[in-house]
């Protein structure tokens, strides 16, 4: 942890030669600069600094020491400052105690971790400016952990990011709580009744599974998470053409979104009993592939025809839904990079919500707006499940349709879960093609502070009792 903690740009100890940040918002920066000694004045002005939101200066004293800093801030968030640690030079900082903008310490905590964030797996490791952590909650602490641990796992490539890696992940998060991890794996798939799952993945060479982690009191409310963890998606034998297949390592950014949701519920000690189900493959091409055409039946009892081998993501969720609907939790979520028709809807930073309780959608909405970590409700709309007609089978997996391809995926979903058990379905990019403040390019988790805070208001009542 305390390695970690480093790597984010941000230090428990104030280093005695840090410099200050004096945070100062739009509102208050004309009063501000009036305070300010002439030559603090004419530098800025001189500069044409105009106290826009993200502006930023460094001063110097008489000698041409830049011993403090001004940021301007927009809104207490944690983009305010997140741009910071990249742009000023390398060195110690800390909030200078006459700061009079509102930024609460979780947020200038999250936001520089967020922006600090690098991922150097493969480079030669690099020193952002590092600031001193001010009394900050261990809440805010394990939500940047998981944050950055997301983004990491996402951006690991394939080659070090399979179906067994992805276990070990579940495996090491798992030893660090107590939990109780399982696997069921290849051939075992069969045995167990994992169809799709097996059918998905037994094309790689590297084994497809079903991951399993336990947690937590059975007395309380049980939440289920599943992830698609489809480690590399090239399509299957309706292969993706290059730009499609390009960022495909991310095709189990949904699966890491459920573990470092798993981590955060299992850190704060969140009263629930937890179980995690991970759907871990590669959708290879080989001799063995499934094909276009082939029915499986799955582990439910409906019987799916293969209308396309790229429209995985819902076959492998399929059994693990299923899954979860036999265990008759409290509620299900489910995490998935499922369709691109979510993105063309919405584009990369809202992921789309579908829910068979409208209530309980309203309540994560909510969460993420309080967290600055936005999604956006999309309809289960019930006629559009006839683009998935099939001749041979109960449904297809895909249509000739290219309409609502986001919705039909979900309808199809939907089909797994228990009609009376509460379910959400979140269709995530966990991706950002380029880097914006906070944002660095690569993956990234989205609606996963919304998730957190949620649960945490759901189930556990020491938290957020007020709103
Ligand atoms: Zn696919």
């Amino acid at each position: 942890m305390t390695a970690l903690f480093s790597a984010q740009g941000l230090s428990k100890e104030r280093h005695p030669q840090s410099r200050a940040i004096e945070l100062v918002s739009v509102e208050q920066y004309a009063d501000w600069l009036a305070t300010q000694a002439e030559f603090t004045r004419n530098w800025l002005t001189s500069q044409s600094f105009q106290g826009r939101a993200t502006q930023f200066a460094l001063l110097p004293d008489a000698g041409g020491q830049c011993n403090r800093v001004v940021a301007v801030i927009g809104g207490d968030t944690p983009y305010a400052i997140a741009h910071l640690p990249k742009l000023l030079p390398k060195g110690h900082y800390h909030r200078c105690p006459h700061s009079t903008a509102a930024l609460s310490t979780d947020n200038l905590l999250l936001g520089w971790g967020l922006g600090a964030y690098r991922f150097e797996r493969y480079l030669a490791k690099t020193e952002p400016a590092i600031l001193h952590a001010e009394g900050q909650s261990a809440r805010a602490e394990s939500v940047l952990t998981a944050s950055l641990e997301v983004r990491d796992w996402i951006n690991t490539p394939t080659e070090h990011m399979g179906p067994d890696e992805l276990e070990q992940a579940v495996r090491a998060i798992g030893a660090d709580f107590q939990a109780k991890v399982s696997s069921i794996c290849g051939e075992e798939l069969l045995v167990e009744n994992f169809p799709t799952i097996h059918a998905v993945g037994r094309a790689a060479h590297r084994a497809p599974r079903l991951i399993r982690l336990d947690w937590g009191d059975d007395a309380h409310p049980h939440v289920v998470l599943c992830g698609k963890g489809v480690c590399f998606d090239t399509g299957g034998l309706n292969i993706k053409a290059a730009d499609g297949m390009r960022n495909m390592k991310k095709d189990m950014g949904g699966a890491a979104h459920a573990l470092g949701l798993a981590r955060l519920l299992m850190q704060n000690t969140v009263p629930v009993r937890l179980t995690l189900l991970i759907a871990a493959v590669e959708n290879a091409i080989a001799g063995n592939a499934f094909r276009p055409g082939d029915v499986i039946t799955t582990r439910q009892g409906l019987s799916v025809e293969i209308d396309n081998t790229d429209a995985e993501g819902r076959l492998v969720l399929a059994d693990a839904l299923a899954l979860a609907g036999e265990l008759k939790p409290d509620l299900i979520m489910d995490f998935a990079t499922l369709t691109g028709a979510a993105r063309i809807a919405l584009g990369p930073d809202l992921p789309a919500l579908f829910s068979n309780q409208d209530a309980v959608a309203r309540d994560y909405l909510a969460a993420g707006e309080s967290e600055h970590d936005p999604l956006w409700q999309m309809p289960l709309w019930q006629p559009y499940l006839g683009y998935l007609k099939s001749n041979v089978a109960d449904l297809a997996n895909s249509g000739a349709s290219k309409m609502a391809g986001c919705m039909t995926a979900a309808l199809f979903l939907q089909r797994f879960v228990p009609t009376e058990t509460a379910w959400m379905h979140l269709d995530v990019y966990s991706w950002n093609d380029s880097e914006r403040p906070g944002k660095p390019a690569g993956g990234e988790a989205q609606g996963l502070r919304a998730a957190f805070r949620f649960l945490q208001k759901k189930y556990d009542h020491r938290y957020f009792t007020d709103s």
